[in-house]
């Protein structure tokens, strides 16, 4: 489960002389289990992508379907981690986990359950009756991470999710996504414009162009797994970031 295949995706905000391209005629498989990361110069329409994914925003041409039915709305087979702390102020830490599992009407021995597992899962287990004010951001955003595992996604959304972060926090955080990603065999649509992040983590870097965005390539980090930091010291690493970079220039200098 999640599979999710995008077929000339496009996405046109406002209209007439207003109208602004943000995603033209994109066409990707994500295939179950994936770890796909994207990125892209600022502004090419990597949050629209994954928005659209999330079904938080319609596409205005093609089609995205996970596991062949369209995408119409958001739902509980896709879980999203956003760049900014999206967690409920007034609720602790275990009950922002909890959240989505109160919705779903399960009981309340069961959410507890749930939760703290999760919150084990993510380290944070000493702190399920903090509030979000008492935490520092990375311990946000492993709650934010526990609240979406708690559901159960078949697949997990993630918008720059560490951009906010100190580079030792962020390292930390990496590190845990590989782990959940391989404890919970979701399928991961990662967005990043950090490239040591971009392939550190994924089985596949999709480069998208300039504003209206597209993929011009798919690169496959073909670096054996598990695999933590001391990657970035390898020759594979460098030979992969150079091809990255230079697809990547290309387009933030307009090819020239
Ligand atoms: P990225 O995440 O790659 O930086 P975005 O997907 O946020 O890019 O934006 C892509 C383009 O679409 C930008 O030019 C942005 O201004 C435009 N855009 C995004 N959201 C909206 C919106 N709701 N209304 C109008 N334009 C938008
Ligand atoms: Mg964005």
């Amino acid at each position: 489960m999640g599979r999710l295949v995008l077929d000339n995706l496009g996405k046109v905000f406002g209209e007439g002389e207003k109208a602004v391209t943000a995603l033209q005629d994109i066409s990707m498989q994500v295939e179950h289990g994936e770890f796909a990361v994207v990125v892209g110069p600022s502004g090419c329409g990597k949050s629209t992508l994954l928005n659209i994914v999330a079904g938080l925003e319609n596409e205005t041409s093609g089609s995205a379907s996970i596991d062949g039915r369209r995408i119409k709305g958001p739902g509980a087979d896709r879980g999203m981690v956003f760049q900014s702390y999206t967690l409920f102020p007034w609720l602790t830490v275990r009950k922002n986990v909890e959240f989505g599992l109160r919705i779903k009407g399960i009981p309340a021995a069961e959410r507890a359950e749930t939760a703290r597992h999760y919150l084990s899962l993510v380290g944070l287990s000493e702190f399920e009756n903090s509030l979000p004010r008492e935490l520092s951001g990375g311990m946000k955003q492993r709650t934010a991470i526990a609240r979406v595992l708690a559901n159960k996604p078949d697949m997990l959304l993630m918008d720059e999710p560490f951009g906010a972060l100190d580079a030792q926090t962020r390292l930390q955080l990496q590190d845990l996504t590989l782990d959940v990603w391989r404890e919970e065999s979701a399928t991961v649509l990662f967005i990043t414009h950090d490239i040591d992040e971009a392939i550190l983590l994924a089985d596949n870097v999709y480069v998208m162009s300039r504003r209206p965005g597209k993929i011009v390539e798919k690169i496959e980090v073909e670096i054996p797994r598990p695999r933590n930091h001391r990657i970035s010291l390898t020759p594979e690493f460098s030979a992969i970031k150079k091809v990255i970079m230079e697809r990547l220039w290309k387009e933030i200098d307009g090819g020239s």
